[in-house]
């Protein structure tokens, strides 16, 4: 038996393997409550699965989840590779780690739900961005903002579960569907599990998709350091144009933005040397 409770729903007839991931960060319950929503509605037969598979992990991190913290010893979701579990493996997340991959190497694609410390509009985030396949599973969730890869995405010496997926061949996409408590998650996460089911053909029903993308790309990152001060209203705005102040140091001199973009995944309260915000840039296609 595993740590983390799944559940496995199987169709008559053939089709696509789809695993679903919630909580993979214990203090993001959207996800959670929308696969246990889809668990539940199959179970009783008010959806129908036509085909295929359909594995569900709503509590990927579940220590964590009682403490409503995003993580134990470590960030469960960059260290998704046997390397990093091998390196980690006194940690309570490397056993959890070790089950989210074997789940992957048997399903033929995966979805994994998160939000955001902020409140900003949701978005899927696609690092497979020249894979046809990952770019329509993106593209299906009927989420207008598609975050495609970027070094900025997962620092050195660590691995996503959507770099791992990518390494195996497997689209998967993760969705951030909202603010950590806000309930509106939860519906964006569930609508967004609906159309990639439908979409799929898995389940009948009519996908409402977005006409029409933006795509965005991280393009640097603003970093919490030591003797530094904000010198701009980091929630207040969601742009940073080039020449912008963006630290004061102690002496008073202002360091100023060498590039420009939409701010993304803003925390104040980051802890030093992590991120404050990404910069990025908004493009109305694929790069
Ligand atoms: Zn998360």
């Amino acid at each position: 038996m595993g740590l983390i409770e799944t559940f496995t729903f199987k169709g008559k007839n053939v089709g696509p393997h789809i695993l679903l991931t919630g909580r993979v960060h214990g203090n993001e319950p959207a996800g959670e409550y929308a696969l246990k929503r889809l668990k539940g509605r199959l179970e009783t037969g008010d959806i129908t699965l036509k085909c295929g598979q359909v594995t569900i992990m709503p509590c990927c991190n579940p220590d964590a989840a009682k403490e409503n913290k995003r993580f134990i010893d470590m960030n469960l979701n960059r260290i998704m590779s046997a390397d990093h579990i091998k390196t980690h493996q006194n940690a309570n997340e490397a056993n959890l780690a070790a089950e989210i991959i074997s789940r992957i190497d048997e399903c033929d694609m995966s979805v994994d739900f998160h939000t955001f410390t902020e409140h900003m509009p949701p978005v899927v985030i696609c690092i497979d961005d020249q894979n046809e396949t990952c770019r329509a599973l993106a593209k299906s969730c009927g989420i207008k903002r598609i975050e495609c890869d970027s070094p900025f995405l997962s620092a050195p010496g660590t691995q996503m579960l959507l770099h791992y997926a990518r390494h195996h061949n497997k689209p998967a996409i993760l969705i951030e569907s909202g603010q950590h408590e806000d309930q509106d998650a939860v519906e964006t996460a569930w609508h967004a599990l609906l159309n990639i089911l439908i979409t799929q053909g898995v389940i009948d029903g009519v996908p409402h998709c977005e006409d029409t993308h933006e795509f965005l790309i991280m393009r640097s990152a603003l970093y919490r350091r030591e003797g530094e001060e904000l010198a701009f209203d980091l929630m207040g705005q969601d742009r940073i144009n080039h020449g912008d102040p963006l630290f004061k140091i102690a002496d008073g001199t202002l360091i100023r933005a060498d590039i420009g973009g939409l701010l993304f995944m803003r925390n104040a309260n980051t802890p030093i040397g992590e991120e404050y915000a990404y910069l990025c840039d908004v493009l109305d296609d694929w790069p």
